[in-house]
């Protein structure tokens, strides 16, 4: 086996798959076949379309290369169920050494597939696409995206790449490793940091989509912040704890003084005991609230099959001893005997 993260001999008949969720995109299936076609001519490719439930004729697009003899796979989905749902179920059907996602709008500029290739071939896991900018964004999508970044990377136990979408080419060994993840709602992108395999990251400018319209609205937007953010970090259930804790010690001091207060004569009756219930109370709640966080956190963590941890390299076997290393017995390191 070629240790990693050496370079990699390409194999004869090496598959790449290329994974392209789409919804509504049926003006630009050829456009974009043709385009990683030729982007790809060297390689051995197959591509799996996955409809994202569109309402136009995407699926007959995609049937009709099929039957003019192209390497394409549909999945379909009766309805629409987002598109990181689509991009794992492409995922898991991919068959490639190494599997590559992007848009299916040529956002994602086909010319850069080479690129991603030479730097697997050259032992990269993991090559992610970074986005200086894209041609013709408004204001609005810039904003959100930085802001989405923001908060995410605050509350993620892991860093994720701003403005690093689902762009990426995946090594046969990282796709295997998150399709363990069993999350309903998956953040594919987030999966991939959390898992630690090297990255390696090419910068370049997004184009203007190519055909129709964006299918991601506001609300799908919202959407997706909230299944990123719950699917990497369970700090938004910790902070109620640690609101319950800060709370208590705020409670004890001011009951403390009203206490003062009450001895000194300078309260009226009845007071003092009032407020030391009412903090009380709001402390212990709170504090119970964060109690009950850490436990559904354990649960959920534990439910969504979270693997333990994700081994990137290991070695199979110890290196053969060459007869100068080769002593019965080394003293410092104990014997294997005792
Ligand atoms: N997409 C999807 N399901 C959806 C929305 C979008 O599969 O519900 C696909 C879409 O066809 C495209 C990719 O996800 O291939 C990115 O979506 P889009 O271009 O609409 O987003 P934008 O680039 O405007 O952020
Ligand atoms: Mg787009």
């Amino acid at each position: 086996m070629t240790p990693w993260p050496q370079a990699r001999m390409r194999a004869a008949n090496e598959l790449l798959s290329v994974v392209l969720p789409a919804y509504n995109e049926e003006k630009n299936i050829r456009a974009m076949y043709g385009a990683v076609r030729s982007a790809l001519s060297e390689e051995a490719i197959e591509f799996v379309f996955v409809d994202d439930g569109s309402s136009d004729g995407t699926a007959d697009a995609v049937r009709g290369l099929r039957e003019e003899g192209a390497p394409v796979r549909l999945v379909r989905f009766g309805r629409n169920f987002g598109h990181q749902a689509a991009l794992f179920a492409g995922l898991e059907r991919a068959h490639g050494s190494a599997i590559i996602m992007m848009d299916c709008d040529l956002q994602h500029p086909p010319d850069l597939l080479p690129c991603m290739t030479r730097a697997w071939r050259g032992g990269a896991k993991v090559v992610q696409m970074v986005r200086l900018k894209t041609e013709d964004a408004h204001l609005f999508k810039r904003v959100s995206s930085r802001l989405f970044y923001a908060v995410l990377n605050f509350l993620s136990e892991v860093p994720v790449q701003a403005a690093a979408a689902d762009f990426q080419l995946l090594d046969r060994q990282v796709v295997d490793a998150v399709l363990q993840f069993k999350d309903r709602k998956p953040f594919v992108r987030g999966l991939i940091s959390w898992l630690g395999f090297p990255v390696t990251r090419i910068e370049y400018t997004a184009s203007a989509r190519h055909a129709g319209v964006s299918g991601y609205s506001l609300r799908k937007m919202l959407r997706l912040s909230v299944q990123a953010i719950t699917g990497l970090s369970s700090k938004p259930l910790q902070i109620s704890f640690y609101m319950g804790l800060l709370s208590s010690a705020f409670c004890l001091a001011y009951a403390l003084f009203a206490v003062i207060g009450y001895f000194k004569g300078l309260t009226i009756p009845g007071w003092t005991s009032v407020i030391i219930v009412v903090t009380f109370l709001g402390a212990v709640q709170l504090l119970s609230v964060g109690i009950l966080g850490e436990y559904i956190a354990r649960i959920y963590e534990q439910s969504r099959a979270v693997p333990r941890c994700v081994v990137v390299e290991a070695d199979e076997s110890i290196p053969e001893c060459s007869s100068s290393f080769a002593a019965p017995y080394a003293p410092e390191f104990g014997n294997f005997a005792d």
